[in-house]
């Protein structure tokens, strides 16, 4: 005769088929239901929505972390009255990642504090949203492990990985200029991605300007042609957002509290002096 209660093998086999929410919720919605009086067929469909969205959720958490996102940003908290240049159609529809189903490209371009990055992170996140696998990288920091991966052997374990990855997002490129080694590894990775999977670059230079970071004419002309060959461009033009809510922060603090303000900065130039 088998003793075992049947909820101790259900929950074992539920474990061993992976389905985590079905064990949590089946005596609940198992109660739920009865006191509905929904059918075994509703029962069982509730316990796969449950599943199903459960699922999802930790699948988009996973690629989040993988991602490795340096801050979670989104355009729910984008101001986009505060960058009139900025095509807001155009973001929005970049967030519905179509794009990245055409594997097209998207550069971001402007000034330092513009809120590239904060874009960037926020297409990242939607893409991530979306079900696709993303990489969030410093184009220093991608030339820096490319350089290291060639010495120690792994750079073409390194290069698979990198044109695998649905969107590859390179932020802040233009700020550091590469070495004739580390232009050719990134245009690599660019060239090996052309067609294939979706790359976000930023840069703070205008497109005239990136053969002073590549040290190349011919390469920068060849990279920016398979780059630009199916691509959006954001133009991010005008002040610093940093800069520019500071100014703001500063005009109201001195509205409200003019007083204060004077004893603060008496306090500083104390503080400075020690
Ligand atoms: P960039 O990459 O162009 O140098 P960032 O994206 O890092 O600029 O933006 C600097 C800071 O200002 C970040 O904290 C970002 O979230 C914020 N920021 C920039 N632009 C906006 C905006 N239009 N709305 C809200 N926050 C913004
Ligand atoms: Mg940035």
């Amino acid at each position: 005769m088998n003793t075992v209660p049947p909820q101790v093998l259900l929950s074992h086999h539920l474990k061993s088929l992976k389905l985590p929410s079905f064990a949590r919720e089946y005596e609940k919605v198992a109660l739920e239901c009865a006191s509905e009086q929904a059918d075994y067929p509703r029962y069982l469909l509730r316990l796969c929505e449950l599943e199903r969205i459960d699922r999802d959720r930790r699948n988009m958490e996973r690629r989040i972390r993988q991602a490795h996102f340096p801050q979670t940003k989104s355009l729910d908290t984008f101001d986009f009255a505060a960058m009139p240049s900025l095509n807001k159609a155009l973001v929005l529809e970049l967030a519905r990642c179509e794009w990245i189903e055409r594997r097209e490209n998207c550069i971001a371009l402007g000034p330092a504090g513009t809120g590239k990055t904060h874009t960037a992170l926020a297409l990242g996140l939607a893409a991530c949203q979306k079900h696709h696998s993303v990489l969030f990288v410093t184009a220093a920091a991608l030339v820096h492990e490319l350089t290291e991966a060639r010495d120690e052997r792994r750079l073409r374990a390194l290069q698979k990985q990198l044109a695998r990855v649905n969107l590859l997002i390179v932020d802040e490129l233009g700020y550091v200029p590469f070495t004739a080694v580390g232009s050719e590894l990134l245009f690599e990775v660019f060239s090996r991605r052309y067609e294939h999977g979706s790359t976000l670059v930023t840069s703070n230079l205008p497109f005239d300007e990136w053969t002073g970071v590549f040290g190349s004419e011919r390469l920068t002309g060849a990279l920016l042609d398979r780059l630009t060959h199916h691509v959006h461009i954001l133009q991010l033009n005008g002040e610093s957002y940093r800069l520019s809510s500071s100014k703001k922060r500063t005009r109201k603090d001195k509205a409200l509290a003019p007083d204060l303000l004077n004893e603060v900065k008496t306090l500083d130039t104390k503080g400075d002096a020690n």
